[in-house]
């Protein structure tokens, strides 16, 4: 039997089962990857930006509704515009005025700024008077030529250190519609701006406001999407080029867009109170380092699983494969190597032998009248006499001699390093312990005698004629009347 196609079959197994192990494994850690990945991106997109906000608009609008109202309330108060009309008598009326209205409803300011004296009033008394040419009050120009009744700017406020403040401008008319000033309240936007940052740090998204035209008015202290600052507009931003080309105009709705490798979610809602755009943004990489992490721990373990069981199945695999070669090579009655193991055994020792030019000889052992025997005690009589013979033969020899089951009833003996005298010493040992050797067997001591032929190793022999050598011998021995050793010359012919 040769081991070639077993090992052949062994490793096709071994593939076979690394092919089933490893896609297997790969799959199940792949398909339970995507899965996480689409359901935390869906809790992005559905659950967490709109979250964020809902939170920021809310907060937004805490802020600024009543404000706003209030604003909306001193450009109608008929004493603001009364007084206006009468030709803003009384400084100290209107900055009672404007400081019962900051009191009251805890603004951070209150102003108003008449349109013919150009007086910025507020709660303390006239702060300055507004030029056109001073870039600081562009704002009042502005409102005054603005289609709109209303204004929401952030702005520095020079009345309070220059604190950013929300402003609502409210544009005041005088009874017959004419346009008499502006007034309004003025809030911190700290409050926002620390929800912002807090969103922004702890969740690690950026949330930003944009007006209609792009640009960024309000966000956190450490600025808005790639650090971009308030003034800045979108398409200034490095980097949001994708975003930009997906959505030139601001405009509500969820987008999704690359920034140098990284996906991005963002959510974006319209303030109609702000006219401005509310932008949550949250790129995934954060989000998904976790369960990337847990896919390659995953994957670690199935290679290792994989390797575990692949070793295993090796390894079982060769035992199985060593005991089936020792099966294969080994006779079962007497324990002996048979031919298979035999010609293995041989062509080493001739090889050695002849390489170091040592003696070798050969015996070729027959039993006598064997069938004989088989007839009258049975086969397993037969049997036994082959099993004690092979143990009695085994103890006349040495551990380096090689003893075979040549066939039924035949055995071969290879003595190294054995020379023609001690070899045939040997011969007529192991034929006079046949003689008198005894197996029992059902009650009777069966006996048998054994024919010898032996031979010894000259130069150009193979295995093969060493061994039809050793046979003639034997031949000879059986001719010559059984039981005894004939010794069979180089060169002799049969
Ligand atoms: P000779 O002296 O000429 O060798 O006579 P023989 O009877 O021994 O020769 P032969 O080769 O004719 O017979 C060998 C017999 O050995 C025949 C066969 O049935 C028997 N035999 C072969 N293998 C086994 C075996 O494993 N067990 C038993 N019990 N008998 C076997
Ligand atoms: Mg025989
Ligand atoms: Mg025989």
């Amino acid at each position: 039997m040769s081991s070639r196609p077993t090992k052949h079959a062994q490793r096709y197994l071994v593939l076979v089962l690394l092919l089933l192990l490893g896609s297997g494994f790969l799959a199940t850690s792949l398909v339970s990857y995507y899965a996480s990945l689409n359901s935390i991106r869906s809790s992005i997109v559905e659950t967490e930006l709109p979250l964020t906000s809902d939170n920021v608009y809310s907060e937004i609008q805490k802020d600024l509704v009543r404000p706003i109202l209030i604003s909306s309330m001193m450009s109608r108060d008929t004493f603001v515009r009364d007084w206006v009309i009468d030709g803003e008598q009384d400084v100290a009326q209107m900055t009672r005025y404007l400081r019962e209205v900051q009191e009251h409803y805890g603004a951070f300011t209150s102003f108003f700024v008449s349109d013919k004296s150009h007086l910025y009033y507020q709660a303390k008394g006239v702060l300055k008077s507004v030029r056109e040419s001073e870039p600081r009050d562009v704002w009042y120009f502005r409102v005054r030529d603005m289609q709109e009744p209303y204004e929401i700017n952030v702005d520095v406020d020079m009345a309070n250190q220059d604190s950013l403040t929300f402003f609502i401008n409210y544009k005041v008319f005088d009874y017959a519609g004419r346009f008499i000033g502006a007034t309004g309240v003025g809030l911190t936007v700290d409050a926002v701006v620390k929800l912002i940052d807090d969103y922004q740090q702890r969740y690690d998204r950026s949330v930003y406001f944009v007006d209609t035209h792009g640009k960024i008015v309000l966000t956190g202290a450490t600025g808005g999407p790639l650090g971009a600052r308030v003034g800045q507009s979108l398409s200034e931003v490095q980097g949001l080029e994708e975003l930009q080309a997906k959505l030139p105009q601001p405009q509500s709705g969820n987008f999704n867009y690359q920034e140098h490798g990284r996906s991005h979610f963002l959510n974006v809602r319209f303030i109609p109170e702000l006219d401005w755009y509310l932008f949550v943004d949250k790129h995934e990489g954060g989000a998904l380092a976790g369960i990337r992490q847990t896919l390659y721990l995953n994957l670690l373990i199935c290679f290792v699983v994989t390797a575990l069981v692949l070793t295993l199945v090796n390894l079982v695999l060769r035992r199985y494969q060593a005991r089936i070669e020792a099966l294969a090579t080994t006779d079962s009655l007497t324990g002996l190597p048979n031919r298979r193991g035999f010609d293995l055994l041989a062509n080493q020792a001739l090889q050695e032998a002849q390489r170091e030019r040592k003696p070798l000889a050969m015996l070729m052992i027959d039993l006598d009248n064997f069938k004989a025997l088989n007839d009258t005690y049975g086969h397993l009589g037969g049997d036994e006499v082959l099993h004690g013979f092979a143990l009695n033969l085994q103890g006349c020899l040495r551990q380096s001699d090689i003893i075979c089951r040549w066939g039924g009833e035949e055995f071969i003996v290879l003595l190294k390093d054995t020379g023609s005298a001690t070899a045939q010493q040997l011969a007529e040992k192991i034929r006079s312990q046949g003689e008198q050797g005894r197996y029992p067997f059902a009650g009777v001591n069966l006996q048998v005698n054994t024919s010898i032929g032996l031979t010894e190793l000259h130069p150009g022999d193979s295995l093969h004629s060493l061994i039809a050598r050793a046979d003639r011998g034997l031949y000879r021995a059986k001719q010559s009347g059984r039981n005894r050793v004939c010794v069979e010359p180089a060169g002799a012919t049969g």
